[in-house]
């Protein structure tokens, strides 16, 4: 189902983690379970859901913060999921994350100085910080910062800046990939545009490629080339960003697009889409069949018993509900 062809950059096929329940034997969390999915060069994926959905699962799995249970993820063309960590060491390299809290993922005894040279010396690029300094001066100018910052702690910052300072640390290595992670969830809405302008600057300049991850699809709208929405560690519907807009087909992603606020009231009027009731079940005892199916407004017989497949109902537009058989 995946796009094999020579211009994908990120590949993960069939990808399963689940988390042991401790205390309880046999029982596992079903965190992500059979996701697939490919990225080109130089395009950006945006990877959208409730929390514990198993989007932020996915992203640690591709960049081997979590060890998969089972499944693939190819950069390249290069199967890096079975990898020891020495045999990673020069992948890593080609692929950065970008944090939502930025408070916590940089440490707080660290200067701007020490926290960008880190990953050159992670890598055995340079030897210690004050050898860097010129380089990440320069990076530090490109994300917004200037060499003033250098010697300040990240307490010292903004929210906006910590994440320009976290964006400097992944682009120091000069990546291919970046996965942000709900980058701009934890920040102003008027900061939030400045970092996207920020990452789509960098995209263009450099080629990157993104998988960027949000909780509600108003905030992948502007940067996504193509759009995956995952509920309960199922992908339910992928497809490009257009078309996820203008014609989502899934009943979970209608009900996601229905959350967002619509500032105009005739427009509102016009949705006609209903939002999501009650909680997402349980993540460790999913329900049978469709794993919406205790959510739906459109559940049918078939959806409790038999589970939808990752299908393509035309155009790329992968859907799995049986409303499309
Ligand atoms: Fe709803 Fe059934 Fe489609 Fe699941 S398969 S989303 S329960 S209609």
């Amino acid at each position: 189902m995946t796009d094999k062809s020579e211009d994908v950059l990120i590949r993960v096929e069939n990808l399963v983690k689940h988390f042991p329940v401790s205390g309880k034997r046999k029982a596992v969390v079903h965190a992500v379970d059979d996701v697939s999915f490919s990225i080109r060069k130089g395009e950006t994926l945006g990877l959208v859901g409730e929390s514990g959905c198993g989007k932020s699962t996915v992203a640690k799995s591709i960049i081997r913060m979590h060890k998969l249970t089972s499944g693939s993820v190819f950069l390249g063309n290069d199967d890096i999921a079975g990898l020891s960590e020495k045999e990673l060491r020069p992948y890593r390299k080609r692929m950065q994350m970008v944090f939502q809290d930025p408070y916590s993922s940089l440490n707080p005894r660290m200067t701007v100085l020490k926290l960008v040279s880190e990953p050159l010396i992670a890598q055995g690029l340079i030897s210690n910080s004050k050898q860097g300094r010129d380089n990440i001066v320069e990076m530090l100018n490109k994300v917004g910062l200037s060499a003033e910052h250098t010697s300040r702690y990240p307490h010292e910052f903004s929210g906006g800046q910590r994440q320009r300072i976290s964006l400097a640390r992944a682009l120091i290595l000069e990546p291919e990939f970046i996965i942000c992670d709900e980058p701009i969830s934890a920040l102003d809405v008027s900061i939030q545009a400045q970092v996207i302008n920020l990452l789509q600057k960098f995209k263009q300049e450099q080629s990157l490629t993104y998988l960027f991850i949000a909780h509600d699809l108003s905030m992948v709208r502007y940067v996504s080339d193509h759009v995956g929405v995952m509920y309960l560690g199922k992908m339910m519907e992928l497809c490009d960003s257009e078309q996820i807009y203008r014609e989502p087909l899934h009943p979970y992603t209608r009900g996601l697009l229905a959350a967002i606020p619509v500032p105009d009231p005739a427009l509102a009027g016009n949705k006609r889409r209903t939002a999501i009731e009650g909680d997402l079940p349980s993540p460790i005892t999913p329900p049978s069949g469709c794993r919406f199916h205790t959510r739906c407004s459109r559940c049918m017989n078939i959806c409790r018993e038999v589970e939808p497949e990752l299908k393509d109902v035309g155009g790329g537009h992968l859907v799995a509900c049986h409303l499309m058989d």
